[in-house]
């Protein structure tokens, strides 16, 4: 029988990203690792970033595993001054920023509103928020000083549907979608494509730390393919919507949610 696969050529590069270079903030565990491994693995350069030194070291390790350069730098995205470095950080060790996934973010524990402080509201919308405002705020000029690059954001479905019991991480994960669509107009022109993924439930430390309230069962079945995701399946979204295969997609928020958002 004719093999169609032994006509066509191996490609080199298949995700166009040799020479890239990308940046994964929240990259020391979870989706953010499992996407700095993925760039790695696609050829590209990346910069892991987050607090914790250790984990962000076991990630650069795995990327480097997967065939990849990889360097961590210790930043804490509600520090302003911490974003501006670790931009600037990125251009010097690597010479360009081409990809970044904006993906550090942190849950709020289950409750109503009212029972919500200000001291919680301060700190997911620090970190969920402006901590995003800053990196794009410095990214985009460094990918504009090559020409142009690519954003994704890491939102979630509570980006897209209201969820009870975590009101504020809900806002926080709709700003984010706002701000990607925004900002994506703002660039659209300029060549600098902002996109977000809205994940539903993931098997990351995120997940374990919330299902001592939710059980895994019960978040699984409420997923329309009957299980929870794998931080792998978010970040080859993510690969795709940095890579030249999504050239025209620009401003969308896309579910990797296995049909939650489609009930
Ligand atoms: P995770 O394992 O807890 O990872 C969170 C990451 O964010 C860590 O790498 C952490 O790094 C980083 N981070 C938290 N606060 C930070 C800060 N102040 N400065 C810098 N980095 C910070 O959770 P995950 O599930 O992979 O979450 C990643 C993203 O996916 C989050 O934005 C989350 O909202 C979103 N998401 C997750 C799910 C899910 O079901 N898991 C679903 C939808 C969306 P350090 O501790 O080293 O700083």
């Amino acid at each position: 029988m004719h093999d169609a696969r032994k006509d066509i050529p191996m490609q080199p590069d298949p995700a166009g990203f040799k020479g890239k270079a990308a940046l994964v903030t929240g990259g020391t565990t979870g989706i953010g690792r499992a996407t700095a491994v993925a760039f790695a693995r696609a050829g590209a350069r990346v910069i892991v970033a987050g607090r914790n030194e250790r984990e962000g070291e076991r990630t650069v390790a795995l990327a480097r595993e997967a065939g990849g350069e990889a360097r961590f730098v210790g930043a804490d995205v509600s520090r302003p001054a911490d974003l501006e470095r670790l931009v600037r950080e990125t251009v010097a060790a690597f010479g360009r920023l081409d990809m970044a996934f904006n993906n550090a973010g942190v849950e709020e524990n289950l409750g109503p509103i009212v029972e919500k402080d200000v001291e919680t509201y301060a700190h997911i919308f620090d970190v969920n928020v402006r901590g995003l405002f800053l990196s794009m705020k410095h990214e985009i000029p460094a990918m504009l000083a090559n020409g142009g690059g690519a954003i994704v954001n890491n939102a979630s479905v509570a980006g897209l549907v209201g969820f009870g019991g975590v009101a504020l991480y809900t806002a926080s994960k709709h700003a984010v979608a706002g701000l990607t669509r925004a900002v994506a107009l703002e660039y659209a022109a300029k060549g600098v494509r902002v996109n977000a993924v809205a994940p539903g439930a993931i098997d990351t430390p995120m997940l374990d730390r919330f299902t001592e309230a939710v059980p895994k069962e019960k978040l699984a079945s409420m997923h329309p393919v009957g299980r929870i995701g794998k931080p792998e399946e978010v970040a080859s979204a993510v690969v795709w919507l940095c890579s030249p295969a999504s050239s025209f997609v620009t401003g969308s928020v896309l579910p990797v949610d296995g049909g939650w958002t489609a009930q």
